[in-house]
């Protein structure tokens, strides 16, 4: 049996939770899986703090959309590499909101070059935001939600590539491999305030990020071939785990990476 593409992500989007009076940061959520992420948490009820970088009119759309749906949000801009930045969004949340309950570290950039040629400051730019970042993130959130004492989430948007090899793209790998290890360390370290941490892990999703391989004959062909359910993932369908993991009944949750790839991972082509 087969479904479209749009059914699914329609169904993705039924998953029913009841985040109100929750307050949640969801970074670089002007595109992509992160707006799918600040959507769905509004529409849950939370009160969404939209981070982004540049796209003012993308991300005060993504608000409006949420006061649309009868929760409230609100648009930051924050690069999550920047410590001051990151510790004036919390600020801001926590002042705005009175609280913060859930941090979604989504943000992250990819950008290919054989390991020879990596410049240096290519390679850095990528740890910084796409590990970096998250430590930021998450240091800043985990002094709120313990100053104030009601535990707390904190949901990484790392990739199948924290574990699976990515010739062409050594520092991405590197940086999500890194979130691997620093989310199995964080979560032990949260745990006793009641703070949970987990990956999730997205092989292809249909994002600005991976547009030029989506739109390439010959580069889609061969990645459709890699994925046992033989399409590309919808934003709507990480967004459905990340509500549930941001959620109460996600309590006893902590520690773990979640794979959303189609089977990818469990696939070896002729074998
Ligand atoms: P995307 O390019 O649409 O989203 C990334 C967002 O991060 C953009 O809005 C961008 O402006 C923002 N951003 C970049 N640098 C930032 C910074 N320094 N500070 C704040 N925001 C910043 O692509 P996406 O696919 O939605 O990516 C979201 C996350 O999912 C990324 O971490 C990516 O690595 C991960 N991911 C995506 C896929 C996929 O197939 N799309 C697969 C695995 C993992």
């Amino acid at each position: 049996m087969s479904a479209t593409t749009s059914s699914v992500a329609a169904n993705a989007g039924d998953v029913h939770v009841d985040l109100r009076g929750k307050t949640a940061i969801v970074t670089g959520a002007a595109t992509g899986i992160g707006k799918a992420i600040a959507l769905r948490l509004g529409a849950s009820g939370a009160n969404v703090v939209v981070d982004y970088r540049d796209q003012t009119d993308a991300a005060n759309e993504i608000v409006a959309e949420i006061e649309r749906s009868g929760g409230h949000g609100i648009a930051i801009s924050a690069d999550v590499s920047d410590e001051a930045a990151v510790d004036g969004m919390v600020a801001s949340a926590v002042e705005h909101f009175g609280g913060l309950d859930i941090l979604v570290n989504n943000a992250g950039i990819e950008q290919s070059h054989a390991l020879v040629d990596i410049p240096l400051d290519v390679w850095k730019r990528i740890i910084d935001v796409n590990l970096t970042g998250p430590f930021l993130c998450a240091r800043a959130a985990a002094r709120a939600m313990i100053a104030r004492g009601r535990g707390g989430r904190i949901i990484n948007i790392s990739s199948v590539h924290e574990d699976l090899a990515f010739p062409n793209n050594a520092a991405y790998a590197a940086s999500k491999g890194g979130v691997r290890m620093f989310m199995r360390t964080a979560a032990l370290e949260l745990a006793p305030h009641a703070i949970t941490m987990n990956n999730i892990a997205p092989g292809a999703i249909a994002t600005p990020i991976n547009q030029d391989v989506r739109e390439n004959p010959q580069q889609r062909k061969e990645l459709l071939e890699e994925i046992p359910l033989g399409r590309v993932g919808q934003p709507e369908e990480i967004a459905a785990l990340c509500t549930y993991l941001a959620s109460d009944a996600a309590g006893y949750v902590t520690g773990a990476t979640f794979v959303i790839d189609g089977g990818l991972m469990r696939y070896t082509k002729g074998l």
